[in-house]
């Protein structure tokens, strides 16, 4: 263990944060910046503030390769509130959906309330262990856009690069946003709540293409509304402004590693790892998503022998290994791996895996 007695944490979400980024929000904890109080202690109009939410999005803007074209907006609400608001916002009448797992279930049932949302794709005869060739699909020619799940969090499948298919594409990348580089130009929306790979639990980073702004319906809730919230910089209302000062740390750390070619790089580096371990266990643990479509954020896995993952999760704990318990939906185990994610948890993990392998083969 680390000097601050820090577990190796695989949680799902909120997930682990880098430890620079937690450094410098104790450094600022009392007094941010010789302003005299915290950041969760200022008024969300103060120029301390508006400095932290602009540098926020500037580092956003930075780190993420924000065309000028595109809004960067600070909602609350989670990305669950996303299913329903870009519906109400962006769906005039139809819009298409994939659905690669549990989040694009849900995602397609929030639309279906605020109009036609057409399921043209859906992995369930696969159990969910893969993604669509987006180009191969039937879309209708009145759908608004078509919306997937980069990477579905419980089932740990990742389409693992930007697709391109003239269409607007609305993306909800909140488990791998910012895994790897990503063109934001080929989408007119993505959306991600903040706690699986970029913050703390409490705002959801939305990108949007401004031209969208344009056709959104009138007289829709304000704090529903995008162009409300574009208009207002996402100070229509207080914003979660810890949670924003939190994201706006963690974009500095990421330009500091190097951007996303580097996470890239090390991202792949601990999924190779994990991925190792399970394929060179001899069948005695096993994996869920098809090779192509790993996710390397989550890696969902059985032990072969269902009756031993209860012992695994309960030893690789008391070895300051925790929350590898599976989603309650699917069982078996999980380790998701984000970002912040250390590499050296990761060769602990899979050395516990071969070691509790060989012991109870
Ligand atoms: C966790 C998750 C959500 C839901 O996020 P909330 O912020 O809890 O609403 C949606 N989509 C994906 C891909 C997720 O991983």
């Amino acid at each position: 263990m680390s000097a601050y007695d820090r577990v190796y944490n695989f949680s799902a979400g909120p997930g682990v944060l880098p430890v620079p980024v937690l450094e410098q929000a104790r450094e600022d904890i009392l007094n941010w910046q010789g302003s005299g109080t915290s950041v969760m202690e200022m008024s969300h109009r103060s120029k301390e503030f508006t400095s932290i939410i602009e540098q926020a999005e500037a580092d956003c803007r930075a780190v993420y390769g924000v065309p000028d074209n595109y809004k960067v907006l600070f909602l609350q609400g989670g990305a669950s509130l996303q299913f329903t608001m870009l519906a109400m916002n962006l769906m005039h009448g139809e819009a298409d959906y994939v659905t690669t797992g549990s989040w694009g279930k849900k995602a397609i049932a929030s639309a279906k309330l605020h109009g036609t949302a057409n399921n043209v794709y859906d992995a369930k005869e696969f159990n969910y262990d893969r993604c669509p060739d987006l180009n191969s699909l039937d879309y209708s020619d009145s759908a608004s856009f078509v919306h997937f799940t980069m990477n579905e969090t419980i089932q740990g499948v990742d389409y693992g690069a930007d697709p391109s298919i003239g269409k607007d594409l609305v993306c909800d990348m909140s488990s791998n946003i910012g895994c790897r580089p990503f063109d934001v130009s080929k989408y007119a929306m993505i959306y991600a709540g903040a706690q699986k790979n970029l913050g703390p639990a409490g705002t959801t980073l939305v990108i949007l293409r401004e031209d969208l702004l344009d056709r959104i319906p009138e007289n829709l809730p304000p704090m529903l509304d995008y162009k409300v919230q574009a208009d207002s910089g996402s100070l229509y209302n207080t914003p979660p402004c810890w949670a924003i000062y939190m994201c706006g740390l963690v974009f500095k750390h990421l330009l500091s590693l190097g951007g996303l070619e580097a996470v890239e790089k090390n991202n792949r580096a601990k999924a190779d790892l994990l991925y190792s371990a399970i394929d060179n266990s001899n069948g005695f643990y096993g994996g869920h998503a098809q090779l192509p479509f790993r996710s390397t954020m989550n890696v969902p896995f059985v032990l072969t022998n269902d009756d031993l993952t209860g012992e695994f999760i309960k030893e690789a704990g008391e070895n300051g290994m925790i929350q590898l318990k599976g989603h309650r939906s699917v069982g078996g185990c999980r380790a998701s791996i984000y970002n912040a994610f250390p590499i050296d948890g990761v060769e602990a993990l899979a050395q516990f895996m071969g070691d509790f392998a060989q012991r109870n083969s």
